[in-house]
């Protein structure tokens, strides 16, 4: 009887999957909670058909990056895996990757699970299926976590994993993952960079990590990687780094990333101090998976960056870049690579506060906007987008940007306009969560209807594309 009510719970979450691709929504999580609903043991039945290993990604940011890169690693050695998709990462969603993976019987077997999870739900999910490791990125204020929520959910994963053998690869450069190593019998590897030419000394950043999880005290900074993530001391209790396992060293960004850990030559056409971040992490969990190094190098080297985490479009001959931003440290590093750009260029920034993008914005005030204002960062305009414009701009203006050169357009469409016709050699789309997916709808349209450059005699300052 349980084996029948296993089977139809598998038969009906896979029809609901085809269903409801072809009403063309991706139905990630819909599939998955019918069918616990129907055999609730399912996941954690499922979870055990890992032939290897099953790795767990958390963290606030970088993990869905990370986690594709380390599926491109199992492709490229062949392995078969398990992997959820990025916004469906509760157990609904990971319950929906294995429906849609395994067979009838659900009884078809995997070299891995690679699944991606967000910090809240690390408890939960590992009492569904038991990880060989889990994956940590990072752990920075979220836009939600204004009230120390996130210490809250580093205590309950402690807690989940106390007392067992599920191995952990942290980073060592975040003064928030220290403190694993202090806890009894845990098996834990730590990734980490070693001193490179794009750190900084001062912390104008938000910086959640200043303060010694040990002892309270401020910690001291001999430099920064980027956001908290660096090397720090405690004066008062010689709190410091943990020695890494897996070492990242030579970085050079021109912009793509070049790297060596631990002698690897590794390549790859990311960009951006975070990025370099995700490398070294996915690097270190597929090296600790056994895989040959020369094929981790070849996986990460023909990595491309995914839809909708920074994503060109080419409209009206114009060169447009759709980033997507959660938070203060995620603002910070756009802003940041940006900078980097010598392009003439103008800036969209859309802001919504529906649930999903965190209904306070104060977190606007957190970011380092002032960057903006500097001079080789050659920005033309900023126009500020979506339910909140007025919010941003009134941030815009109090970093010291030019007000004249500040435009309020609610409508995304008609912002997203200016940004491109107005002159520029390249445009930066700006997009909190909600406003990311039609933002990216106008950009493919536009893009398939206006791909020759405009004609000087059509140049007018707002000219609606
Ligand atoms: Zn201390």
């Amino acid at each position: 009887m349980q084996n029948i009510r296993k089977i139809m719970a598998i038969l009906a979450g896979k029809l609901l999957i085809v269903l409801s691709r072809m009403a063309g929504n991706q139905g990630t999580n819909f599939p998955g909670r019918l069918a616990l609903k129907i055999y609730p043991p399912l996941l954690k039945e499922l979870g055990k058909n890992t032939y290897k290993d099953t790795f767990i990604i958390t963290g606030t940011n970088g993990k869905t990056t990370t986690t594709n890169m380390i599926a491109r690693i199992f492709r490229e050695n062949g392995s078969s895996f398990i992997h959820n998709q990025a916004g469906a990462n509760m157990l609904p969603g990971i319950t929906t990757a294995f429906i849609q993976q395994t067979d009838f019987t659900g009884r078809k077997t995997f070299d891995y699970a690679l699944l991606e999870t967000d910090e809240a739900n690390v408890p939960l999910l590992i009492a569904q299926i038991k990880p060989r490791l889990i994956l940590i990125t990072n752990f920075f204020r979220d836009q939600l976590d204004r009230y120390g929520e996130l210490d809250t959910t580093i205590k309950l994963i402690k807690e989940a994993v106390q007392g067992t053998d599920i191995e952990l690869l942290l980073n060592a450069d975040d003064p928030l993952q220290v403190d694993f190593q202090n806890q009894k019998g845990l098996k834990y590897w730590y990734y980490g960079f070693d001193a490179s030419n794009y750190d900084s000394f001062t912390g104008a950043e938000s910086r959640e990590g200043r303060y010694c999880v040990l002892c309270g005290h401020e910690l001291e900074y001999t430099r920064y990687h980027y956001a908290q993530l660096g090397k720090y001391h405690c004066r008062h209790c010689n709190n410091q780094n943990p020695q890494p396992n897996f070492i990242a060293a030579e970085l050079l960004m021109d912009p793509s990333i070049h790297l060596q850990i631990d002698k690897l030559l590794i390549e790859s056409p990311y960009q951006g101090f975070y990025n370099a971040y995700n490398i070294l992490a996915a690097v270190s969990l597929g090296k600790l998976a056994g895989i040959q190094e020369k094929v981790i190098q070849k996986a990460i080297a023909n990595f491309q960056p995914s839809a909708g985490r920074m994503e060109n479009f080419l409209i009206r001959g114009k060169k447009v870049i759709l980033v997507l931003v959660k938070n203060p440290t995620g603002l910070n590093q756009s802003l940041a690579m940006l900078a980097q750009d010598s392009a003439a260029k103008n800036l969209f920034i859309a802001l919504n506060d529906n649930a999903a993008d965190g209904r306070d914005i104060s977190w606007i005030w957190d970011a380092d906007i002032e960057v903006i204002t500097d001079d080789k960062a050659r920005i033309r305009r900023v126009i500020c987008s979506g339910q909140r414009s007025g919010d941003m701009a009134v941030r815009i203006k109090y970093s010291g940007f030019g007000i004249e050169n500040i435009i309020i357009k609610p409508s995304l469409e008609e912002g997203i306009g200016i940004a491109i016709s107005m002159e520029s050699e390249v445009s930066y789309i700006l997009c909190t969560y909600t406003t990311l997916f039609a933002s990216r709808n106008i950009l493919a349209r536009m893009q398939k209807k206006y791909p020759a450059p405009l004609q000087e005699k059509e140049r007018t300052p707002e000219k609606a594309l």
